[in-house]
């Protein structure tokens, strides 16, 4: 959820668009004092004044304060640091600009400093948080030694490495063939073991673990992996083996360059099994899954829901309509771009309680939050499913992008 919400906060930042240079981005650390920021700002509203041309000039310093008044809202800024983005934009034309400002608090701390004003929003840096999580041990093996690291989202520590002490394969002159073979097997064997045992050492320790990536030149990571050295909950884990030219820190590089890749698929390969576990209860009418917005409401609102699945491409809305002149209230459900014209359409509706025309739009929420609010209070997992499988776009195209499985039959 966390994810989806940065995701359409951005959407939504990414379309916007200044008249000129006049977009305020500011990305405040953690560990910064509000008053420096403010000095800052002061400074850059200084600097603003030479601006040429009035609009340009008024339009910026009216984003500099508007950005100052957000951020005195903070005594201390937040755990992960702060980032406001305000400036005019234009809601219809040249001429129709009106400010704008969001304020984000990012979900993983930012170490970024940055001031810019610009014809966008620089929201780059919060972009790259939209990554696939998780912790993820790689473990590097090959003859001659291994080496154990730990990647969590960019930071990427190694925290042991050691050689095999198994001998090449080109035996001394006079030694026994035979001899010499039996020997090199129990060094590997040995070595294997030792692999093993600070594997489970160092990745089950590791917190959140989602996978092991088990990786090396040629095929000795293949003989480890087929041989039972690994402890049965790292081997489950393992995601993927992958062939790298080096060993040492310089493969784990190489392994680093291509985990992105690997975690996706690690995350595909989550959200098909969540689909196939509600297309199994659908396929055997076990009626432990339902489908569609009233019904997954239904069940949400009783607490039966065990695991709520929804389109990451659902682009609809729960409007909440209200009379201005009685307590009338209702909902509704309809796609986002219909909320304006549904809008002007009801300003002239009479309301059905006290016949007044007065109802008026009072909330315009995602329904992903609405459901996942409704979730939230029944202790409902909430996956938001993407469409790049197979199984995901069935959910949105078939499922009306909402289903759910449920913890007992209705
Ligand atoms: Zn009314």
């Amino acid at each position: 959820m966390e994810r989806f919400r940065l995701k359409k906060a951005l959407d939504t930042l990414a379309r916007k668009e200044g008249r000129g240079t006049e977009l305020v981005s500011l990305y405040v650390p953690p560990g910064k004092q509000v008053s420096e920021v403010l000095n800052t700002l002061r400074q850059e509203y200084g600097t603003a004044a030479n601006i040429k041309s009035d609009t340009t000039r008024s339009n910026v310093q009216d984003a500099i304060t508007k950005t100052k008044q957000r951020l005195k809202l903070f005594k201390k800024v937040p755990e992960n640091g702060l980032v406001i983005f305000s400036g005019s934009i234009p809601q219809n034309g040249p001429g129709s600009e009106r400010n704008e400002t969001y304020v984000l608090v990012p979900p993983e701390p930012i170490s970024i400093n940055l001031y810019r004003c610009d014809s966008r929003f620089h929201i780059e840096y919060l972009q790259e948080m939209l990554r696939e999580k998780g912790v993820y041990g790689i473990l590097l093996v090959d003859s001659s030694d291994a080496t154990f690291a730990v990647l969590q989202g960019r930071r990427l520590d190694v925290v042991k490495e050691f050689t095999s002490g198994v001998p090449g394969k080109m035996r001394a002159g006079g030694q026994s063939a035979r001899r010499f073979e039996r020997q090199r097997e129990a060094k590997i064997l040995e070595f294997f073991n030792r692999v093993g045992k600070h594997a489970t050492e160092i990745f089950l320790e590791v917190e959140n673990l989602k996978g092991v990536i088990v990786a090396g030149p040629g095929p000795t990571k293949d003989d480890f992996l087929k041989g039972d050295f690994l402890h049965y909950q790292l081997k489950d884990r393992v995601v993927s083996t992958i062939d790298t030219a080096y060993t040492g820190e310089q493969g784990v590089k190489e392994v680093v360059e291509k985990a992105p890749d690997i975690i996706r698929q690690v995350r595909f390969v989550e959200e098909r099994k969540l689909m196939q576990d509600f297309l199994y209860e659908v396929g055997h009418d076990t009626r432990l899954a339902t489908y569609g917005e009233e019904h997954v409401r239904r069940a949400l609102k009783i607490g039966a829901v065990k695991t709520l699945l929804l389109s990451d491409e659902l682009d609809i809305v729960r409007v909440t309509l209200k009379c201005e002149m009685c307590e009338h209230s209702e909902k509704k459900t309809m796609r986002s771009r219909e909320v304006e014209t549904f809008q002007q359409r009801i300003s002239s509706e009479p309301c059905p309680k006290c016949k007044s025309p007065s109802l008026v739009v009072e909330k315009a929420e995602d329904i992903v939050e609405d459901l996942a609010g409704l979730a939230e209070q029944s202790d409902a997992e909430v996956e938001v499913i993407s469409t790049n499988t197979e199984e995901g776009q069935m959910l949105k195209n078939a499922f009306g992008g909402i289903a759910a499985i449920l913890r007992y039959r209705l």
